[in-house]
C-alpha cells in the first residue's frame, strides 16, 4: 500500500486524539511569611521552601510542615536561626562565633548545577 502525500496526512490527523483541556499550573507561590508574591522581576518564582515531617518518639510525631518563604523572610529567618544559635552556643568554646554561612552550600549556582561548591 503506497500513501500519498494527503493520504499520510488525513491519516496522522485520524490516529492523533486531541481535546481541549483544563490544567491547573503554579502561576504564583505566596510567602508564608508576609504574604507577598514570590514572583520576582524575571517574572519567575523565586522562594525558599522549608520541610518537615517528624516521626516516631518526637512530640509532633506524624506532622508534616511545608512553608515558602519570599527571598527577604529567608534571609530573616537564617538571622534569626544564626542569633539563636549563638545565644544557644554561648559558652561553647568549640563553636565558631563568626559563622555567617549557615546552610549555604554552594555559590555561582546560575544553573543548579553545584556551583562552585561551598566557599
Ligand atoms: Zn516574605
Amino acid at each position: 500500500m503506497v500513501f500519498t502525500g494527503a493520504c499520510l496526512g488525513s491519516l496522522e490527523a485520524e490516529m492523533k486524539v486531541k481535546e481541549k483541556v483544563e490544567v491547573d499550573t503554579v502561576t504564583d507561590v505566596v510567602c508564608d511569611v508576609c504574604l507577598c508574591s514570590t514572583k520576582a522581576n524575571s517574572g519567575e518564582l523565586e522562594f525558599a521552601t522549608i520541610n518537615a515531617c517528624w516521626g516516631y518518639g518526637v512530640r509532633h510525631d506524624g506532622e508534616r510542615y511545608e512553608l515558602h518563604l519570599c527571598e527577604d523572610c529567608f534571609f530573616q529567618a537564617i538571622a534569626d536561626i544564626r542569633k539563636h544559635r549563638r545565644i544557644h552556643n554561648l559558652f561553647n568554646d568549640d563553636y565558631d562565633h563568626n559563622d555567617n554561612e549557615l546552610g549555604l552550600m554552594a555559590t555561582d549556582d546560575y544553573f543548579h548545577d553545584g556551583g562552585i561548591g561551598k566557599p
